[in-house]
């Protein structure tokens, strides 16, 4: 536990940023006030820092560009902290906290593994509203589905029925033939017309 110097609030030491050139090694500032102290000096002195950076740009681009490759890799917290920020308002403790919540694992299919492009924070289309972390898959499940929840659930009925027709079909054919049939539900409903189990048959391809 610590006190901030700036707001005085008796704080967990994980509330302060490390600084080695401190006594116990952490900042004497909490992590919100010298947020909120760098956001009001951004704003107060935006211009003027826009112009720095451009004539930096200008009098040595090559330095400059190794400046921000050299950033990116001694910060990269930093990096992924502005960018969720930017992108969706949340910090990387609120995103870590959100993950925990979901026991490190997709909101959806619970796998622990990503894939590739690791995980993706998913949100609300066109807004910043995060609803979860998800794996690369479900997260383009969902977009494929264009986040819509009646298609969804009707997926998931057209499996439903799917599956209950298999079992019928399965236990009612021994025949080789009927996998064909199965295989392919658009044919079931005219070959269904003809024979004993047209109930079963197309009255699960037809959804009643
Ligand atoms: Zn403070
Ligand atoms: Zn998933």
């Amino acid at each position: 536990m610590k006190t901030c110097a700036r707001c005085k609030v008796l704080k967990e030491i994980v509330g302060f940023s490390k600084n080695p050139q401190q006594k116990d090694g952490y900042h004497v500032y909490c992590k919100e006030c010298v947020s909120k102290y760098h956001k009001k000096y951004y704003t107060e002195h935006r211009e003027e820092l826009i112009e720095r950076e451009r004539q930096r740009r200008a009098t040595d681009p090559e330095k400059h560009k190794q400046y921000h490759r050299d950033y990116r890799i001694n910060f990269p917290e930093r990096i992924r902290n502005s960018r969720l920020l930017k992108a969706y308002g949340i910090t990387v403790e609120e995103w870590e906290k959100l993950f925990e919540l979901q026991e490190r694992k997709c909101a959806i299919c619970k796998t622990t593994d990503p894939g590739i492009k690791g995980w993706d924070t998913d949100h609300k289309h066109g807004t910043k509203i995060v609803r979860g972390i998800l794996c690369t898959s479900c997260n383009n499940g969902l977009g494929r589905f264009k986040d819509n929840i009646e298609y969804l659930q009707t997926a998931v009925e057209y499996l439903l029925r799917n599956k209950q027709n298999e079992v019928v079909v399965a236990s009612n054919e021994e025949s080789s033939s009927r996998n064909y049939v199965r295989a392919r539900p658009e044919r079931h409903a005219e070959l269904g017309q003809g024979n004993g189990h047209s109930n079963y048959v197309s009255g699960a391809c037809m959804g009643k």
